[in-house]
């Protein structure tokens, strides 16, 4: 019923594509919908960024003896040219059909029990928790971004959307620019567990619901609040990711350089 009525208005109100600006029935064409880039088959096992096809273990090159905070994270779109105009389309010109368009795609290639998004058949989820903004921030925007999405989840997984659980003690300055170590200590301590929630979460598992994974710092100071108020973690899981950092060792494997034969002396 839901669809049908969402279909009804679509045909009566046809929206323009986000990429090409084309009227059309939905916020993405299906053309420039060919352009996306889903991260699976072969995803890291950790962060759950794109690996590369030399790269012969389940983590990538970036999460080697790296604590990343989360249990385990998935993403459903590497963040390429298309994704970098969409995301900015839907965050900062307020475009949440879009938003909603690729979240729903993203979420129709996730089967539908939790459980199932992370292989573990035992995981037993709580609840989805959006990142939050600062007040002051979503004041601005007039919406969470990571709200949308974690409401499509939500709804498409049938787990209650939680969205006052963890909340942000600080205003942080945009992460876009920033390096690794910079981005950690950047999000470090802005997050924490409401008040209201903080007798009842004790032994839970998350998922923790964001726009775009590039280090995973977020991600990880989330799942860190949620630790330090007595929850047992979470999981992440974000509608973008960047590709990992490739090893220099691995780029030449890539390239195929380890099949050409050494150079006479
Ligand atoms: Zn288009
Ligand atoms: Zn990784």
């Amino acid at each position: 019923m839901k669809q049908l009525l969402r279909r009804m208005v679509q045909l009566l109100l046809p929206a323009r594509c986000s990429a090409c600006q084309r009227t059309g029935p939905d916020a993405l064409c299906e053309e420039c919908s060919r352009e996306l880039e889903l991260v699976i088959p072969r995803y890291c096992l950790r962060c759950g960024r794109r690996r590369s096809t030399h790269y012969t273990s389940p983590d990538c090159s970036e999460c080697h003896d790296r604590e990343i905070g989360v249990l385990r994270s998935r993403s459903g779109y590497i963040y390429n040219a298309l994704g970098r105009q969409l995301l900015a389309d839907f965050k900062f010109n307020g475009n949440l059909a879009v938003g909603q368009e690729l979240a729903e795609r993203a979420l129709l290639r996730i089967p539908v029990r939790a459980a199932r998004i992370f292989d573990e058949p035992q995981l037993r989820i709580a609840a989805i928790l959006p990142v939050p903004l600062h007040p002051s921030r979503r004041r601005e925007r007039r919406f969470n971004q990571s709200e949308l999405l974690a409401r499509v989840l939500a709804d498409h997984t049938g787990l209650p959307l939680r969205t006052d659980l963890l909340v942000r003690t600080r205003e942080t300055p945009t992460q876009v620019g920033l390096t690794q170590a910079q981005r950690h200590s950047n999000v470090s301590g802005a997050f924490d567990v409401g008040e209201q929630w903080r007798l009842r979460i004790s032994g839970e598992t998350y998922i923790v619901v964001d726009d775009l994974l590039t280090t995973g710092s977020t991600l990880a100071a989330c799942a860190r609040a949620l630790r330090r108020r007595g929850a047992a973690g979470a999981y992440g899981l974000t509608l973008f990711s960047t590709n990992p950092l490739v090893h220099p060792a691995e780029r030449l494997a890539e390239d195929g350089f380890h099949n050409v034969p050494p150079p006479l002396l």
